[in-house]
């Protein structure tokens, strides 16, 4: 280490910090309808956030990948350890079959935009607590609020409870439309469900094609 550095790690220390975070803010979204400024800006503070107690476990702050002025928006529950380690949302096993869904549809991620409700990975992969989904919920919702997508799909129980704040049981919610702000919700099951219980695959699929109805896609 040059003395520099010790010099600037040690006067940081004596700010207070405790941890730092190596993130590089990801580039801009693609100029386009959206307020870039808006949008960066909620990007850097989330891959700032120190708001709980998930910011001193994380590897990376997964703050979503894809389009930013999608019509479609995935919204699943919170990094997993491939997540953590490269940034991005859905890139592990769960992530795969979340593709192959997307292809389905006829879209790719880059068509979609693609989130979770918590932004860094609980440890070993436990539930997030309540007051963890307490503090990141502002982020999906000014996400939400600025991506301004048509249709929203929540994966699995935590995305659907967490955004709606209800006690939404998912086996009764899933394939019912249901209104988050003026925007349309599908809730289904989470792709790491259909992992454990394939046969699953096919009411996911017909929540798929309800989506695909209210967005003018041809199945
Ligand atoms: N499961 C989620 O809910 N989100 C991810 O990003 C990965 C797995």
């Amino acid at each position: 280490m040059t003395d520099d550095l010790a010099q600037e790690l040690a006067f940081l220390r004596d700010l207070g910090y405790t941890h730092l975070d190596l993130n590089v803010a990801p580039a801009p979204p693609p100029a386009g309808d959206i307020g870039d400024d808006d949008w960066t800006l909620l990007q850097r503070e989330a891959l700032a956030c120190t708001k709980c107690r998930l910011a001193g476990t994380r590897t990376q702050v997964v703050y979503g990948t894809g389009n930013p002025n999608a019509d479609l928006m995935f919204i699943g529950e919170a990094p997993g350890r491939d997540e953590d380690q490269q940034g991005k949302p859905f890139v592990g096993r769960a992530g795969a079959l979340l593709t192959d869904i997307i292809k389905a549809m006829k879209l790719t991620r880059d068509d979609v935009y693609i989130a979770n409700v918590i932004k860094c990975r609980p440890p070993e992969n436990r539930n997030p607590e309540p007051d963890e989904l307490d503090a990141c919920r502002p982020f999906i919702r000014r996400q939400i609020d600025i991506i301004k997508p048509k249709v929203i799909v929540t994966l699995g129980r935590f995305a659907l409870q967490s955004l709606m704040e209800k006690g939404f049981s998912i086996t009764a919610a899933r394939g019912s439309w249901l209104d988050y702000n003026g925007v349309k919700v599908m809730p289904t099951y989470h792709p790491a469900y259909l992992l454990r219980n394939p046969a699953a695959k096919k009411e996911v699929w017909q929540d798929m094609k309800k989506v695909m109805t209210e967005l003018g896609l041809a199945f």
